[in-house]
């Protein structure tokens, strides 16, 4: 099979012009063609002579996957797409409307094997990392689909970004310098891998950067999230601070509330204690709750913020989105597993 040439970074598509016996810049104008033009077919690439344009599509092919289905929510007008891959591997994005513009939510594996106890992406396991390419398509299929420029990347769809690191990154650089997406308008989030979190601090990149806390106790952060075994809170908090002193970027606490669990008064303590006097920003979440798991949405979500304001806390509520459309990622492709759903 062809490798597909849609996904390759600015280096690479010099590289393969130079061997082809091509000048560097071509290398320029390919990734031009490919990200800020967007073309779908390398007899679009005019500037290329029919010569290169041929020894281009018979060594390579420009390919994108397909969306195969498509839930809107009449409340908010969330939609989240299926999108099949090359294999017939089946993943996920969710577009959101904001006033500030177009947000998309990507994913970077096809499953997750983190194991988080509240998560639907998990409960398969990870069948395959995705490549930059496929990352890429989620914002190229949705930007033609709906005929919108998508402004903002948020990378919190199905799978652990860190746990494939170098496609991730080399989606960020690509949606920044090709699709020209602001890098302070990408949101990588991850569960705590701290080597990732290290390595991504020396990366001289301006993203946001979110961890999934859920906990401020070693002990209850372990029986949510596996990782928390392998990476501590120490090590994470210091691996943040570092990240700090490294970009000067804050990070973001994503916190999904959980009736009885992490929503009590010793919670919001260890969280004032965490946060007070921190750059950093708190931002609580809602539980989705998904089936065959005994974790519950709080009701305490409003009380809990509030109580967190008012002892001087930078916080926030993730606004729900989707909610009709089962919009926390994984649970549309688990559905589609289970039940083969063809539209
Ligand atoms: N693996 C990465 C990114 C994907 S999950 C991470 O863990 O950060 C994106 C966010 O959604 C994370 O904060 C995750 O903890 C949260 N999340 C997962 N399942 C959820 C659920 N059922 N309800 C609310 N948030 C959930």
């Amino acid at each position: 099979m062809k490798e597909n040439i849609f996904g390759k970074q600015l280096k690479e598509c010099e590289t393969l012009m130079v061997e082809q016996g091509e000048p560097k810049y071509r290398g320029g104008q390919l990734f031009q063609w490919l990200y800020n033009k967007k073309s779908e077919d390398f007899s679009e690439m005019t500037n290329f002579s029919n010569k290169l344009r041929e020894t281009l599509s018979k060594n390579y092919s420009l390919t994108h996957g397909k969306i195969k289905e498509i839930q809107r929510d009449s409340y908010d007008g969330t939609k989240k797409y299926l999108i099949e891959l090359s294999d017939g591997e089946c993943i996920e994005s969710v577009l959101m409307h904001y006033q500030h513009g177009d947000s998309l939510c990507v994913s970077t594996q096809a499953g997750c094997n983190m194991g988080c106890k509240f998560c639907a992406s998990t409960q398969g396991g990870k069948i395959r990392d995705l490549t930059s390419g496929e990352i890429l398509d989620q914002i190229f299929l949705i930007e033609q689909k709906e005929k919108l420029r998508v402004s903002n990347v948020v990378i919190m769809g199905i799978g652990e970004p860190l746990d494939n690191y170098d496609q991730v990154l080399k989606f960020i650089r690509i949606a920044n310098t090709g699709f020209g997406i602001g890098q302070r308008k990408i949101t990588l989030s991850t569960c705590g891998l701290v080597p990732g979190i290290n390595a991504l601090s020396e990366e001289n990149l301006q993203i946001n950067l979110a961890i999934s806390l859920h906990s401020v106790f070693q002990e209850q952060r372990e029986q949510l999230m596996p990782i928390a075994k392998k990476y501590g809170l120490k090590e994470l908090l210091k691996a943040i601070d570092d990240y700090f002193i490294k970009t000067g970027r804050q990070v973001t606490y994503e916190y999904a509330l959980m009736d009885g669990f992490n929503d009590r008064d010793v919670d919001i303590n260890g969280l004032v204690k965490l946060l007070r006097g921190s750059q950093n920003h708190l931002n609580l979440i809602g539980l989705n709750e998904i089936q065959e798991v005994a974790f519950k949405e709080s009701l305490q979500l409003n009380a809990f913020f509030q109580e967190l304001e008012n002892r001087g806390i930078n916080v926030t509520i993730r606004r729900k989105m989707g909610r009709e459309i089962d919009a926390a990622c994984g649970q549309l492709r688990k559905k589609r597993n289970k039940d083969k759903v063809i539209i």
